[in-house]
């Protein structure tokens, strides 16, 4: 939605023009006026472990209620490290290498903050996390999109090359993918090392679903590739990764430097984050492993509820390898805008889904997508699936 425009004073700024409301914002609120049931946006209708409220609550209670240190407070900055050493033998120093966010959306607004100057080019996966385009915008970078395309939604390494230049700053992967499930292979990977490392480019990479990953796939993190470690900068975030999304708590590891430079643009963004929510996902880290293993178990009988059920409508279902986003081209149905179908569907329906056209610079890869979310309870998505399944959903 445009700011006020007819009063002068009232104007918004320019760096705003050309970024819309995030479609979440629109599509939430659309969702509660009307009464539908939203597998729109991604948030889980259940808490995570009840320990950690209770970690929250005596950290609140223990008098922890004032500015934490900016780059985090020592005990998370531990767990943050010991985390990456147990699942993926990576080894941080947790005083230099890692850095306590605002969410991993600050990690991310910080990060290009701190490493893109005006006119660098910004590699990254279409669709994309739609952040990812107003703070590339805010920092002042061209943004080169390389599309996963339908409807394997697979990274092609020779337009990956294709798309970096002499101005390519740095590459913003994001792995496990939203929207479309793509949990990228070892080859793929090896693709994006392999040019990093040819072209000395800087890798942003956005881990916050690195454990729901379903089936027999399997997360590997970038920085664990050879020659990868001292160039990533890895995100993640406790919203995703214990179902805390309101907390915004999320995390950076990487090198001193690349660590360093987010930091110098987080110190003027929010200076620090959260107190109590710090020392809560400090404990959740800890002792909290089992929950994202059984959320992943869960999600994947969740999966498995939604997708048969949309496959019943006749629409083309992209299931995912992880995440907690189902993927469809509803051309079939005889719609060609996913935005106009996904207006309609409250409506018709009574059910709120996310368009996917609003992650995409080619609209002509984008604009028959829609997606779904199953991060919510099985009646839920089982009410969601009753209502689509009695409605006309025709063009
Ligand atoms: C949810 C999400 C984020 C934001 O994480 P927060 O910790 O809630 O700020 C970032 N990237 C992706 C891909 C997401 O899906």
């Amino acid at each position: 939605m445009a700011g006020p425009q007819n009063r002068q004073g009232n104007r918004q700024a320019r760096r705003l023009d050309g970024i819309p409301t995030t479609i979440f914002s629109t599509m939430s609120a659309l969702a509660v006026r009307t009464g539908s049931v939203n597998l729109g946006q991604g948030f889980p209708d259940v808490d995570g472990p009840p320990g950690v409220v209770e970690a929250a609550v005596g950290a609140l209670r223990a008098g922890q209620n004032q500015y934490a240190p900016g780059i985090g407070t020592p005990d998370l900055r531990a767990a943050i490290a010991a985390h990456q050493r147990r699942h993926y033998g990576l080894d941080l120093d947790p005083d230099r290498e890692v850095v306590v966010t605002t969410g991993a959306t600050e990690g991310i607004a910080a990060a290009l903050l701190g490493l893109v100057d005006p006119g660098d080019e910004v590699v990254v996966l279409e669709p994309y996390y739609d952040s990812y385009v107003a703070m590339i915008a805010f920092a002042g970078g061209v943004r080169r999109p390389v599309t996963l395309r339908a409807p394997g939604f697979r990274l092609d390494p020779d337009e990956l090359r294709a798309a970096v230049t002499d101005r390519t700053r740095l590459l913003l992967v994001n792995t496990p993918h939203n929207p479309t499930g793509t949990v990228l292979g070892r080859a793929e990977l090896q693709a994006i090392a392999d040019l990093a490392v040819a072209r000395d480019l800087v890798v942003v990479t956005d881990e916050v679903y690195e454990h729901l990953v379903f089936d027999d796939h399997e997360h590997v993190p970038l920085a664990t590739l050879p020659g990868m470690a001292e160039r990533t900068l890895t995100l993640s975030s406790a919203g995703k990764m214990f179902s805390f999304t309101g907390w915004k708590i999320g995390w950076a590891t990487g090198p001193a430097g690349l660590v360093g430079a987010l930091l110098g643009a987080k110190q003027w963004l929010s200076f620090s984050s959260g107190t109590p929510f710090q020392a809560a996902v400090a404990h959740a880290l800890e002792h909290e492993a089992g929950f994202y293993d059984e959320l992943t178990a869960s999600l994947q009988k969740r999966r498995d509820l939604l997708c048969a059920g949309l496959a019943e409508l006749d629409v083309d279902v992209r299931v995912p390898e992880g995440t907690y986003f189902a993927t469809t081209d509803v051309r079939r149905l005889g719609w060609e805008d996913g935005m106009a179908f996904c207006l309609a569907l409250p409506e018709r329906a009574g059910v709120v889904a996310i368009p996917a056209q609003a992650f995409y610079d080619d609209l002509d890869e984008g604009r028959h997508l829609v997606r779904w979310a199953f991060c919510k309870e099985p009646d839920v998505i089982e009410e969601g699936l009753r209502r689509l399944q009695a409605a006309d959903l025709r063009a």
